[in-house]
């Protein structure tokens, strides 16, 4: 196995995710069996129990692990699905370490960081599978947390020889605006850090706002060790897919491959959206904190060569009334329905669903998007007055949206929900049929409440059948999408398809929500 480190200087979130993507997808054109693996050095087990606010979105793998929105980056880039094995936290490892040692496996030894906890570390690693694997170390060095993962590197590096080891170091050089300079201090002092651990690297990635000088870029070859060939500077871009493209015109797939003594060829059919239409989409949503909340989302709406949505801020909506809202969103030519946990937000949403419902303005609701799109439909068209999910109203008298039966014995909160990929049927005439073109797919979930199909299926119809009810279009043991067949498309769905879009094979519940709203 050969290895390249990407680890991450000065800031973190600089890139490093999408540069740890996009060298690994190059490295992959090559012919190579490229594997990637995300450390994250916090005490997390998984990202589950994460707030999107702070750390963007939760991605969820097929095998239903739920971790760090990197996964989704490398499933994007490469095209290829990731499992809970790409991914190994902090939490994991001294878990199990102390697990272990509870279970007297470590008998007679003081349990230690080195050896024990290298060696866990290592051993993680090691089980991935591969002939390359690119290791993205996330946090910044010189992180308390992260020091120990470091440590594991440089040993695992002596233990299989440094020759089979490239290390990139990724940093951030701020350009002043007072002086008219570029700053590479913050850099240097970076790469001192990561040789204190005993790394030195082999090339430093310089993001920066702009494109830098050449004098700077010497200074940054000359503190950090490396030849000025081996300093790779990539301002900001607005089209992260670019990067591919771009390491691989600065021939970074035959630096690594030499310095690994690799043999690989110059193939590179990297095709990604360039010119990108004017649509106006908005995700309905409350986690404004980030962009990166509803990242699978706004990739696989930008994937499609559209601008990216726009996020509206649901609680905003809420005592609106009805002038008020037509104001906000008539501007819109389609609204998705994000998903979400508590209560926060949830009138709002439900107020831009019964507008879109009203107004035929093409709706797509996502998992909590989707169950709130029943709820309108409950309460508004029904005439269910405080239809609601017993989520945010346990006393309701329509509990349209309940609990799943093997849920309710669950108290612990990590990595309980229905999570991962689920064989779903597809109910012919409806247009989740022709969206799909099949009659089973799998699809991944992340959730605990479903749609009370049981006790009020009176709110469904048939396809075909007369009237203005919900029609269910697919389901499993639960209900996994409904939608209203006269509407040009009001499409809710259970599970979420922004987790499989990848670089030029977006989900295809994305292309055909973009295709109407040209129509
Ligand atoms: N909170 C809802 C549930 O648990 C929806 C979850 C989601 O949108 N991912 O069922």
């Amino acid at each position: 196995m050969k290895y390249v480190i990407v680890t991450g200087g000065v800031l973190s979130g600089i890139g490093k995710g999408i540069f740890s993507a996009s060298v690994a997808r190059v490295l992959k054109e090559t012919g190579l069996e490229v594997n990637v693996l995300k450390i994250d050095p916090y005490l997390n087990v998984d990202a589950g129990t994460m707030n999107p606010n702070q750390h963007g979105e939760v991605f969820v793998t097929n095998d239903g692990y739920e971790a760090d929105l990197d996964l989704g980056h490398y499933e994007r880039f490469l095209g290829i699905d990731m499992s809970r094995k790409n991914n190994v936290t902090a939490g994991q490892i001294y878990s199990s370490v102390i697990e272990k040692e509870r279970e007297g496996k470590y008998l007679g030894s003081t349990v230690q960081m080195v050896p024990h906890v290298t060696e866990e570390i290592k051993s993680r690693i090691r089980s991935l599978n591969g002939e390359l694997l690119v290791v993205e170390i996330g946090g910044t060095v010189g992180d308390i947390e992260g020091q120990i993962f470091l440590e594991a590197i440089r040993e695992l590096a002596l233990d299989e020889g440094r020759e089979n080891f490239f290390f990139a170091h990724v940093t951030y050089v701020p350009y002043l605006k007072t002086t008219n300079e570029f700053k590479t201090k913050p850099t240097q002092q970076s790469i001192q850090l990561l040789m204190r651990s005993g790394i030195s690297p082999d090339m430093i990635v310089v993001r920066s706002e702009m494109k830098m000088d050449r004098h700077s870029l010497k200074k940054v070859a000359l503190f950090g060790g490396v030849r000025e060939d081996d300093v790779v500077n990539l301002p900001d871009t607005k089209n992260v897919y670019q990067i591919p493209e771009i390491l691989h015109s600065l021939k970074i797939h035959e630096k690594i491959a030499k310095r690994l003594n690799l043999r690989v060829s110059d193939e590179f059919t990297w095709n990604y959206p360039k010119a990108f239409e004017k649509k106006r989409i908005a995700i309905v949503g409350k986690y404004l904190g980030t962009d990166d909340a509803y990242k699978s989302i706004i990739e696989s709406i930008f994937l499609l060569g559209v601008e990216r949505p726009r996020i509206l801020d649901s609680m905003m909506l809420e005592g609106m009334d009805e002038s008020e809202l037509s104001y906000v969103l008539s501007e819109f030519d389609g609204l998705i329905i994000a998903p979400g946990f508590g209560k926060r937000g949830i009138e709002g949403k439900i107020a831009a669903i019964k507008y879109a419902r009203e107004n035929n303005i093409p709706v797509l609701g996502i998992c909590l998007g989707m169950q709130m799109m029943v709820v309108e439909f409950a309460r508004n068209v029904m005439g269910y007055s405080g239809a609601n999910s017993t989520e945010f109203d346990p006393k309701t008298p329509y509990p349209i949206i309940d609990i799943m039966e093997e849920q309710k014995r669950i108290l612990k909160l990590g990595g309980t929900m229905r999570l991962g990929s689920q064989e779903m049927r597809i109910i012919p005439g409806t247009k989740l049929r022709e969206i799909y073109k099949s009659d089973v797919a799998f699809e991944r979930h992340r959730h605990r409440y479903e749609v009370n199909f049981q006790t009020f299926p009176e709110m469904f119809k048939n396809p075909g059948e007369d009237g203005y009810k919900l029609v269910v279009s697919a389901r499993s043991k639960f209900v996994e999408a409904v939608e209203i067949d006269s509407h040009p498309f009001f499409i809710g769905v259970q599970f979420h398809p922004e987790y499989r879009s990848k670089v030029g094979n977006v989900h295809p519940i994305f292309k055909a929500f973009v295709e109407v709203m040209k129509e």
